[in-house]
């Protein structure tokens, strides 16, 4: 017995709607065409599903060129480059767009303004597939800026039209200030109307800043790729809380919670809800006698699947796909 007396979990936590919906993609293409299905890049972040569906008959790559003639390609959840949704077309492959569609509404808002004679600048992390596919909108013009150093340093070719968008899973707070430094540097910047950090983003910060107060230490259950698992991580760690990301359960190491009476417990937007009850149920090996769920904002938002994985064409009938394992604490 360490210590560990009750683990509080934070709510929302773990899926949201975007990560829902590419998962469900991946897994009707594979009940309608049979395996393989490739996917270029993984499908979300997350270590656990995406062997899920290696083991399903699914192929991640990263590159186009690794997908053989007449093959089905489903793009990630993160969204895809014009260059890459040219290539796909170009190959003749049979392409389902996993990208969420609050990654696709910023494509739409960037292809908007850039015919209106915008400039962007965009706030994000270098090398995230996001990144590249809302950069690769565009040939030229829109710069990436990571920080406030970035911000003073960027050099637009013009400064009378130029907008700002953002990664959607960005740590809300970072955002703000670099918004801020851009705005000071660029008093006439366009924002965007409704932020582009996502609700799901957004709700499992705020549920942390509620938490993480409160315990002693806090897990959050996400694959070191993920940005908003990252995030979480870090943001109750600024608010002086412990705070270790782990893939799995096994990643637990039993000496954080040695003196440690509450944990608290959270989950990035593409973990599933079963590694978080193995990682309660090996927190209850280590001490734990209570799980409590916080009071938390209930998310309801659900995005309608691509046509052609909705309906199966031969039977008319909605194809059915096993349900993935559920909440329960
Ligand atoms: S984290 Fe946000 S942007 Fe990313 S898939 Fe989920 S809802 Fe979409």
């Amino acid at each position: 017995m360490l210590g560990a007396k009750e683990v509080l979990l934070a709510e929302p936590r773990g899926f949201c709607a975007g990560v829902d919906r590419a998962i469900e993609i991946v897994e009707r293409a594979l009940a309608k065409f049979g395996a393989p299905i490739y996917v270029r890049h993984e499908i979300v972040h997350n270590t656990f599903v995406v062997n899920d569906l290696k083991a399903k008959g699914a192929i991640f790559i990263e590159d186009l060129a690794e997908v053989p003639p007449g093959a089905t390609l489903v793009f990630s959840a993160h969204g895809v480059s014009k260059a890459v949704q040219a290539e796909a077309k170009a190959r003749g492959f049979t392409v389902f767009d996993a990208t969420c569609p609050l990654v696709t509404k910023v494509h739409v808002e960037v292809a908007k303004l850039a015919k209106e004679g915008y400039e962007f600048l965009m706030i994000g992390h270098k090398g995230h597939p996001e990144v590249e596919g809302t950069m690769g909108q565009l040939s030229e013009g829109i710069h990436l800026v990571e920080d406030e150093a970035d911000v003073a340093r960027v050099q637009p070719r013009q400064t009378e039209k130029l907008a700002v968008v953002t990664q959607t899973t960005l740590s809300v707070d970072d955002a703000a200030g670099i918004t801020a430094a851009i705005r000071a540097r660029f008093p006439q910047v366009r924002e965007p109307k409704q932020q582009d950090i996502c609700y799901a983003t957004q709700n499992r910060q705020d549920a942390v800043k509620v938490l993480a107060p409160q315990v002693d230490l806090l897990i959050v259950v996400g694959s070191p790729t993920s940005s908003n698992s990252n995030r979480l991580r870090e943001l109750a760690a600024r608010l002086g809380t412990p705070a270790y990301m782990v893939d799995n359960a096994g990643e637990l190491d039993e000496q954080w919670f040695e003196g440690v009476a509450r944990v608290g417990l959270t989950a990035g937007a593409s973990a599933p809800e079963v590694l978080v009850n193995e990682v309660i149920a090996r927190i209850r090996q280590l001490g734990a006698v209570a799980v409590r769920k916080m009071d938390g904002i209930e998310e309801t938002v659900k995005f309608p699947l691509p046509k052609g994985l909705k309906i199966d064409a031969a039977t008319g009938l909605e194809i059915e796909v096993r349900k993935r394992p559920e909440t329960g604490a």
